[in-house]
């Protein structure tokens, strides 16, 4: 469908965004790159929000339907480069693959939903009801649908496709994710006389305990939504011939549509308050782990780590026009769900605007040593937004 040209430039993007090292909060520099390349591919405007995300704008003729193709920008870092056989961030090309951090986790998705939006508005030459907006979006990594808060804001759209990673398939949903934080108290003593402490590592013990018997929620689409310990910590620590005071666990919990912060805790402090009940010496407590991180803007983000699930009807009229616009081009797509998070958790889970996924590459190669993507999925990917655009917006 498109020319070799056209091919050329998808792939040479894809490599320029990888060379530029983005890190979450370092964002800088491809945001520094997105100005130009918007620029040079003919984008009517482009914005910066606080947290320095970048969103490109194409204006149809027409007024009609907003529709954002949403990426992130950030990518995870690379630990030991030594264990790479390609350059992390050099792009490079081999048997048909690029090689990089972020090229299926999300700069070649980027890259596509660019160059798509701008040949559909070239070779309509405008003539299209609506609006095309790409965003570039900051401290996903760290923070899915945070940052992406703002750029709903700006742009207001009618429609959302998150580009990561679905093999060209169509997604209609995902869980969510919160982080639980429990803490025990107890009493401080010398280990020698426990008897005039209260342990809060024994405390948290029995509370685990009862935690574990907790049933899990079930969604027949989605799965269950897991409560899982993830780290446990007690203070003081080193705890040198002392009986610690305090003891805090982190638990994720995978949350599944419908569920809300409400809902999530209540079995966690039904547990805390049956203990309390059994043990007079037992004091606890959970809440929401909050994150806070630097944006490169100066600007900090911050937030409760509470992340939504989301769902969209199969029969859906937006997932049905996106499925056919995709089998026409020849795409031959399947319904899907993603089993991590994104951005959808604030555009569908908080702002209840219709979204899907759709992104080429597979979700296994995201943040892995040696990271990739397919040349043959990347050009699939850009085909896809171009086959979507066409369908929303004539
Ligand atoms: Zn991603």
């Amino acid at each position: 469908m498109f020319t070799h040209s056209r091919k050329q430039n998808i792939v040479e993007l894809c490599q320029e965004l990888i060379r530029e090292k983005s890190i979450s909060g370092q964002e800088d520099k491809i945001v520094e790159k997105l100005k130009h390349v918007f620029t040079a591919l003919g984008y009517d405007e482009m914005v910066i929000d606080e947290y320095g995300s970048i969103i490109g704008h194409i204006k149809g003729k027409r007024s009609g339907n907003k529709i954002l193709l949403d990426a992130h920008i950030d990518v995870v870092p690379v630990p030991d480069a030594t264990k790479w056989k390609h350059e992390p961030y050099g792009g490079d090309i081999e048997n048909g693959r690029i090689y990089g951090r972020g090229t299926s986790d999300m700069k070649g998705a980027l890259s596509a939903m660019i160059c798509a939006a701008s040949y559909f508005a070239e070779d309509l030459k405008r003539d299209f009801s609506g609006d095309i907006y790409v965003s570039g979006v900051v401290h996903e990594e760290c923070f899915e649908g945070l940052a992406a808060r703002k750029v709903s804001a700006a742009v207001n759209p009618d429609y959302v496709v998150i580009g990561e990673a679905s093999g060209c398939n169509v997604v209609a949903g995902q869980k969510g994710r919160a982080e639980i934080v429990i803490e025990t108290y107890g009493k401080p003593a010398h280990s020698a006389t426990p008897h005039e402490g209260i342990n809060a590592v024994y405390k948290a013990v029995g509370l685990m305990g009862k935690i574990r018997c907790i049933p899990s929620t079930h969604h027949d689409l989605l799965g269950d939504g897991l409560l899982e310990l993830t780290d446990i910590m007690s203070s003081p620590y080193p705890g040198a011939s002392v009986v610690p005071e305090y003891c805090k666990m982190t638990y994720d919990r995978r949350i599944l549509v419908d569920e809300t912060r409400e809902t999530v805790l209540k079995p966690i402090l039904a547990a805390i308050a049956e203990q309390e009940k059994e043990d007079r010496d037992f004091r606890a407590r959970a809440f929401y782990a909050c994150g806070e991180e630097k944006c490169y803007t100066g600007q900090t983000i911050s937030g409760e780590r509470f992340f939504p699930g989301w769902l969209i009807d199969e029969n859906d009229d937006y997932v049905r026009a996106v499925y056919d616009a995709l089998q026409d081009a020849g795409l031959n797509p399947e319904i899907e769900y993603y089993k991590f998070c994104t951005n959808g958790s604030h555009y569908a889970g908080e702002a209840g605007i219709k979204t899907i996924g759709f992104g080429p590459s597979f979700a296994n190669l995201a943040h892995t040593v040696d990271e990739s993507i397919d040349i043959g999925q990347l050009l699939k990917g850009a085909e896809g937004y171009y086959a979507i655009l066409q369908r929303l917006l004539n």
